[in-house]
């Protein structure tokens, strides 16, 4: 059960640093936390929340880089900060690896503890909801876009639910790289909201059939690109959308986990499956550069306060949204 009650302020460390939050984002990841996961223990109480953005309150004496008043973007990632993985920048590969919000309690609050090193400078002139609303979903995307998926010029990309974090995202910076887009949505206000981001093409994924759809769009061809998070409902038609030589990239599966695949069009087709699950802090700071160069833009569905953050919840569990959901405290 979601409640908003008083906490203890969080205490950091020599290592840590403690942010006044301003904004904090909605991600599917709170709700799955919330609804518990197989292998998964979260001990209780548990504060939710990745995505946070805030003014710097504490840092210890030794940190050089920022003091207390800065304004920030916290990375959401946490690595150990000192295995090979870390050290090579693949943070999200080692094995101490978890998420603030996630495996430590995150920014659905007042006041949160971070690793010093996961601040990074607020880009100027943003204001703090925008800021909390693109690290994990435009991480994530352009993860799956471009360093999995490796997507330029010449490329078809197929981004499934464009009304979701990652799909806004995924559509942009698909674009960015000079790909063509065909998105799906599901009504029309959706739809346009997808085109105005730059979408080529929109699928009415309640009312057409999405795979009818890509098949006369590309003149049969197939998708050279499908980024995938649906899941279940979505999986088998995404796996015959992809043209030969295609990538699927997966980041999450909202609909259900347990799909089958025919594998015949796996080694007929030569199809690359890639499973994505957030990357380096490496990568997070080209996506910030990005967004102070204003080549990515943020989207943002609606704010609630801290006290709502169980209507918030709610928003994002019936897919009314389009973009993020953030919470301002
Ligand atoms: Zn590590």
């Amino acid at each position: 059960m979601l409640r908003y009650e008083e906490a203890p302020d969080p205490v950091p460390s020599c290592d840590e640093a403690l942010v006044r939050v301003r904004a904090c984002a909605l991600n599917h990841l709170d709700l799955w936390a919330r609804n518990g996961l197989p292998n998964v223990e979260i001990p209780l109480p548990h504060i939710s929340g990745c995505d946070v953005s805030g003014v710097v309150e504490w840092v210890p004496a030794e940190e050089k880089e920022f003091r207390k008043g800065d304004e920030v973007v916290v990375s959401p990632g946490i690595g150990c900060g000192r295995c090979d993985r870390c050290l090579s920048g693949k943070d999200d590969q080692c094995r101490q690896y978890t998420i603030l919000g996630y495996g430590v309690d995150g920014g659905f609050a007042e006041l949160v503890k971070v690793p010093r090193t996961n601040l990074i400078r607020k880009p100027e002139g943003m204001s703090f909801v925008d800021a909390a609303s693109f690290p994990l979903v435009f991480l994530t995307a352009y993860h799956m876009v471009v360093t999995k998926a490796g997507t330029g010029a010449g490329d078809t990309v197929l981004v499934l639910g464009a009304s979701s974090g990652v799909g806004v995202a995924a559509i942009q910076v698909a674009k960015l790289h000079n790909a063509q887009v065909i998105a799906t949505a599901g009504d029309s206000s959706k739809m346009e909201k997808a085109k105005g981001l730059g979408a080529d093409y929109v699928i009415d994924h309640y009312k057409q059939d999405v795979l009818a759809e890509v098949r006369r769009i590309t003149g049969k061809r197939g998708v050279d690109v499908v980024v995938e998070h649906v899941g279940k409902a979505t999986w088998e038609s995404s796996v015959k959308a992809l043209a030969k030589g295609g990538r699927l990239v997966l980041c999450g599966a909202t609909t259900g986990a347990d799909v089958t695949t025919d594998l015949r069009y796996v080694y007929n087709k030569e199809l690359t499956i890639y499973g994505s699950f957030m990357s380096g802090k490496g990568e997070l700071l080209k996506v910030v550069g990005l967004f102070r160069e204003g080549k990515l833009k943020p989207v943002v569905d609606s704010t609630f306060t801290l006290e709502q953050a169980a209507d918030a919840e709610m928003r994002l569990e019936k897919s009314a949204h389009f973009g993020k959901i953030v919470l301002t405290v």
